[in-house]
C-alpha cells in the first residue's frame, strides 16, 4: 500500500516529484519552478505554494552559492546513529530558494566558514540511497 491510500483524496505529489531522485541519479540537482508565476522551490514541490498552480517545471539549482550558516550535529535521531558528527548548512544562491543539506564529509570542520563559496552535488550512499550534499566551490 502506498501513500495514495492516505487521506480522503488521492495524493499525486509522490509521483509528480519522483523525477527529483532520477535527476540526482543522473548527476543533476534540480528544484521545481511554477510555470504560471515563476516561484521556485527546493526541495521540489508538486504544486506551487505561491499561486497553487499545478503546472510545474524543473530548473537547475545554481552552481555557485555561499554558505549562510551551519551547525555540526554530535548526536543524531533514530536511524542516523552511525552518522555523527556531521555538519549541515544553508546555501544562499543570491536568488531563488536557499538550500539545506549536509556538508560533504571530506570538508574539515575547522575549514568551514560562513560566507565561503559552495555548491551542491548529488550523493550516492553505499547502500544505493541517493541524496545531495554541499561541497566547496
Ligand atoms: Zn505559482
Amino acid at each position: 500500500m502506498g501513500f495514495e491510500k492516505f487521506g480522503r483524496r488521492s495524493f499525486t505529489a509522490m509521483t509528480k516529484t519522483a523525477k527529483f531522485v532520477d535527476l540526482l541519479a543522473e548527476g543533476k540537482v534540480e528544484g521545481s519552478a511554477c510555470k504560471k508565476c515563476g516561484a521556485k522551490f527546493f526541495p521540489p514541490r508538486a504544486d506551487c505554494a505561491a499561486c497553487f498552480s499545478k503546472e510545474m517545471d524543473w530548473y537547475d539549482v545554481p552552481k555557485k552559492g555561499t554558505l549562510e550558516t551551519f551547525t555540526t550535529a554530535q548526536y543524531a535521531p533514530f536511524g542516523f546513529e552511525a552518522d555523527p558528527p556531521y555538519t549541515m548548512g544553508v546555501v544562499n544562491f543570491g536568488e531563488g530558494p536557499k538550500l539545506f543539506a549536509r556538508l560533504a564529509k571530506d570538508i574539515k570542520i575547522e575549514d568551514i566558514k560562513i560566507g565561503m563559496d559552495v555548491t551542491v552535488r548529488p550523493l550516492k550512499y553505499e547502500d544505493g540511497q541517493i541524496s545531495f550534499e554541499i561541497i566547496k566551490a
